[in-house]
Parts: structure tokens; C-alpha cells; sequence
């Protein structure tokens, strides 16, 4: 068997003990002669599977009593209209920064419900550092406020998060979400589309304060109406299996990693590791402002193109796959979720150093 180091932004990486586990599990899951696949999603054995995905990523996130867990579908873009939809309960305004694409489409998709006001940008540098944000600039009679609190594409993190007052925070963190410690009491709303660091595609997290459910707009179809899903449990309809099944297991494994402190410490060294070759080597430099630098997705050029596609093809034949920037930035891009090894990175930096000795 041989697994190439991953550096695809989503679907992504996946820790190597989970795929083996579910392995082991696939044809017969616990004595029961079927694959979760097959299983009724009403079934004892099935109830079970996301009662302890539930519980494990309440333990791992510290999620008080009085949020919603869901596991629902249509990926964190379902969300983007979802969270209208459902949050324009008084006002109809929402305050939302733009930090990138998927703000962008966060945007669009909310004007189509209410007035979008947006409160800052980083579009003016192509989105290489998070807004300075100050209290004063968020609408106090706003019904949200919407940040992606990392951006993918352009690999910015908001270095801390801003003070919104008693307006509830809504964050998409599809691509961070479980890879340093938030304090979810800081957030109404939290949605991740789980291909990025929860497990495979199909299912969408989000965890909502109880006082934000049952507001919906009269419109709003039943599917996507978290009330729908807080009164039935995530089980309106079928849902997700398997895909909520693989993210139990990751949960499982972070549990017994030492939870996310212990996996921010690891991501933090990770990204160390990188960022410290780029800001020394005279070829790679990376693309984003220091203090908003993400520690899951590392964008970095040469500043030469055919350089850059060079490199990405020599790296692919030493078994680092999927270095390719995102098309709208160019250049490189090492995604290192929670499952990318530290050893992943390592053997890249080396790869690159020589490189840099090849082309200098
Ligand atoms: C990948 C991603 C999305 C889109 O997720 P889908 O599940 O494909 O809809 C949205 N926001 C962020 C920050 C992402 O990384």
C-alpha cells in the first residue's frame, strides 16, 4: 500500500487510523452482517453512531447545552442561504465581511433575503489579510453578523474575532473548523461543510443557540428550516449515513489525539515548519500578511510561472499530490488539515529546499 501526501484544499486528507477502521468495518459493522451503508437510519445501531458523533464533537468543541448539533446536507453553500433564510427575524440587515469567494457567495446569496451591509474588505490586496475590525463598524440592530473565519483559497485566518456586541456571530469554518479551540459561547451560528477536516462530503455541521430557531422567514422550505431538524433530530429525512458515520470515527481519533488543544498545538508546529522555509528561502515566498496567516491552507508562489508548474509537476512524482493553487490565485497551495502528518510537511519543505538548490 502507498498514500501519497494530500495537500487537496477539499475533499481532503483523511487520518490513515479512520480509513483503516472504517476497513475493518466496511462489509460487517459490529456483528450486524451490513455495511452502514446499508443500514435503516432508524435502526439502534445507526441512532447510536450519531448519538456518539454528537456527543464526541460536543465534548471536543466544548458545546454548551443550549446549542444544536445538526448534521444536515447541501454542503456549507446550502448554508449560505440557510442562515438568511432563517436569522432575518427583525431587522432584515446583516452585516457581513468579505474576505474572499466564499464570503462573496455567502453575500450574494443573503441579498437575495434582506439588506447586506459590507462591513469590511480585503478584495483591495486579493484577500491576502483579514480586515482590522473594530466594534463601532458592526450595526447594532443588525439580526447577524457573518465572517468566514478561514478562507480556503487565499489562506487567511482572523487572528482573533471581532466584538459584535450582542448581535449573534455567524461563522462559516468549513476550513478550520476543529483545528484550533474556539469558544463556540462566542457564536450564534457555526456551519462547516465537513470535506475539509470533519470527513468525507455529504454531510454539513451546524451548531445554532437555541433562541436562533423557530424564526424562519414564512417562505422558507421546510428542508431548510433548522427547526425542522432541531424537532427531529437530524432525522427529517434520511440522512448523510455513511458521511456521519467517517466523521464519528475522526472525532473519535481527536478525542484520543488529546482534543483540539493538543491538535492546535500539532497544526501550529505544522504550519511553523512551512511558513519558517518560506520566510527563509529566496525562491518560495508566501502570499499572505503575517498575523492573518491561516494554519490549514498555505498559499506560496515562486513568481515565475513556469516555475510554479514545474514545481507542481515534479512534486506530484515524489508523491506530493495536489499542490496546485486555486485557479482564480495561481501559484501553489499546501492545504494541511488536522490529517495531514507533520511528517507530510517536513518531507515537503525538504522537496522544495531542493528544488530551490536546483533552480538557483
Ligand atoms: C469549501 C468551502 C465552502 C463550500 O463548501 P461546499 O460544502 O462545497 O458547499 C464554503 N466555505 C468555505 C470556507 C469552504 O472552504
Amino acid at each position: 500500500m502507498s498514500r501519497a501526501y494530500n495537500f487537496s484544499a477539499g475533499p481532503a486528507t483523511l487520518p490513515l487510523e479512520v480509513l483503516e477502521k472504517a476497513q475493518s468495518e466496511l462489509i460487517d459493522y459490529k456483528g450486524t452482517g451490513m455495511s452502514v451503508m446499508e443500514m435503516s437510519h432508524r435502526s439502534k445501531e445507526f441512532i447510536e453512531i450519531t448519538k456518539n458523533a454528537e456527543e464526541n464533537l460536543r465534548r471536543l468543541m466544548n458545546i454548551p447545552s443550549n446549542y444544536h448539533v445538526l448534521f444536515l446536507q447541501g454542503g456549507a453553500s446550502t448554508q449560505f442561504a440557510m442562515v438568511p433564510l432563517n436569522l432575518f427575524s427583525n431587522s432584515k440587515k446583516a452585516d457581513i465581511v468579505n474576505t474572499g469567494a466564499w464570503s462573496k457567495k455567502a453575500i450574494a446569496e443573503a441579498k437575495r433575503y434582506g439588506t447586506i451591509n459590507v462591513v469590511a474588505s480585503s478584495e483591495d490586496k486579493t484577500f491576502t489579510y483579514i480586515p482590522e475590525l473594530t466594534k463601532d463598524m458592526f450595526d447594532p440592530s443588525a439580526d447577524y453578523v457573518h465572517i468566514t473565519t478561514n478562507n480556503t483559497i487565499y489562506g487567511t485566518v482572523y487572528p482573533e474575532l471581532p466584538d459584535v456586541g450582542d448581535v449573534p456571530l455567524v461563522a462559516d469554518m468549513s476550513s478550520n473548523i476543529l483545528s484550533q479551540d474556539y469558544d463556540v459561547t462566542k457564536f450564534g451560528l457555526i456551519y462547516a461543510g465537513a470535506q475539509k477536516n470533519i470527513g468525507p462530503a455529504g454531510v454539513t455541521i451546524v451548531i445554532i443557540r437555541d433562541d436562533l430557531v423557530g424564526h424562519a422567514l414564512e417562505f422558507t422550505p421546510t428542508m431548510l428550516n433548522y427547526k425542522t431538524h432541531v424537532d427531529n433530530e437530524s432525522m427529517f429525512n434520511t440522512p448523510p449515513c455513511y458521511s456521519i458515520y467517517i466523521a464519528g470515527l475522526v472525532f473519535e481519533y481527536l478525542l484520543h489525539l488529546g482534543g483540539i488543544a493538543a491538535m492546535e498545538k500539532l497544526n501550529r508546529e505544522k504550519a511553523n515548519i512551512l511558513y519558517d522555509y518560506l520566510d527563509s528561502s529566496n525562491l518560495f515566498k508566501g502570499t499572505v500578511e503575517k498575523r492573518s496567516r491561516s494554519i490549514m491552507n498555505i498559499p506560496f508562489v515562486t513568481g515565475n510561472e513556469e516555475l510554479d508548474t514545474k514545481f507542481i509537476s515534479e512534486a506530484s512524482k515524489h508523491n506530493f499530490k495536489t499542490l496546485k493553487g486555486h485557479r482564480t490565485v495561481g501559484g501553489m497551495r499546501a492545504s494541511i488539515y488536522n490529517a495531514m502528518p507533520r511528517e507530510g510537511v517536513t518531507k515537503l519543505v525538504e522537496f522544495m529546499a531542493e528544488f530551490e538548490k536546483e533552480h538557483s
